[in-house]
């Protein structure tokens, strides 16, 4: 229904096409600076254990994981998962992104307002990405439109929770950035490639984000709420 409707993808086109963007941006700019070895010599690893050490959280264990570009900090558990191509890397890419998740680990630590809320909403949200359009389309097949507010509803907290984490994506990077300087792990001609891997990433963030927001236009539009229901 929703997949072949002209309104949803004219919406959803631009929106589709910065993805597509952010995505190819983000890939190409890690592979480039994935080819420059910091003077350094220190890997992604290294790099994550002395910055959580210098912030009093050498006890969280930085641990490598399958996959690419899946490095992450995980809250739940207190552990840092670097991906094989960071982990071991002393690149530039390797050690700005290993700098981002120690970022993470720190506004956990520090009780950064953004991320806690972002951790209180993570459930309602996931379940609401997994459900709002089931239940949306519920609501238009069976013409009932307490089900079809209920749906938007749901979905309007994804919108929330994706707009919350570009506050903590950017915030992880600055950190990121400050203590990569600051602790003298990088001098500055080396930042610049750092900076530009992680606003490649920064605007993944954007771009899902955009493409909740909008979805959320659509559903808006589609059910009448917003605007005329008939176009
Ligand atoms: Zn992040």
């Amino acid at each position: 229904m929703f997949g072949i409707d002209p309104l949803y993808w004219m919406l959803m086109a631009p929106v589709f096409l910065f993805s597509l963007w952010a995505s190819f941006k983000v890939k190409s700019s890690f592979n480039k600076f994935a080819k420059v070895a910091s003077r350094s010599g220190m890997t992604g690893a290294q790099v994550a254990e002395l910055i959580l050490q210098r912030n009093g959280l050498g006890h969280i264990p930085v641990m490598e994981t399958t996959g690419f570009l899946s490095d992450h900090y995980d809250p739940m558990k207190k552990v840092i998962r670097l991906s094989p191509d960071v982990f071991g890397s002393n690149s530039l890419a390797s050690i700005g992104v290993a700098a981002h998740e120690t970022g993470h680990a720190i506004q956990h630590a520090k009780g950064y307002k953004a991320l806690m809320l972002r951790n209180t909403m993570a459930p309602t949200a996931s379940i609401g990405s997994n459900f709002a359009w089931i239940i949306i389309f519920a609501g238009f097949l069976l013409g009932t439109m307490g089900l079809v507010k209920i749906g938007i509803l749901l979905f309007s907290i994804v919108v929330a929770f994706q707009l919350i984490t570009l506050p903590v994506e950017f915030n992880a990077s600055t950190r990121a950035k400050e203590m990569l300087a600051s602790y003298g792990i990088l001098g500055s001609t080396e930042m610049v490639g750092v900076s530009k891997v992680l606003s490649a990433a920064a605007m993944t963030y954007v771009a899902a984000a955009a493409s909740a927001i909008v979805t959320l236009l659509y559903f808006l539009l589609r059910s009448g709420l917003l605007g005329s229901r008939d176009e």
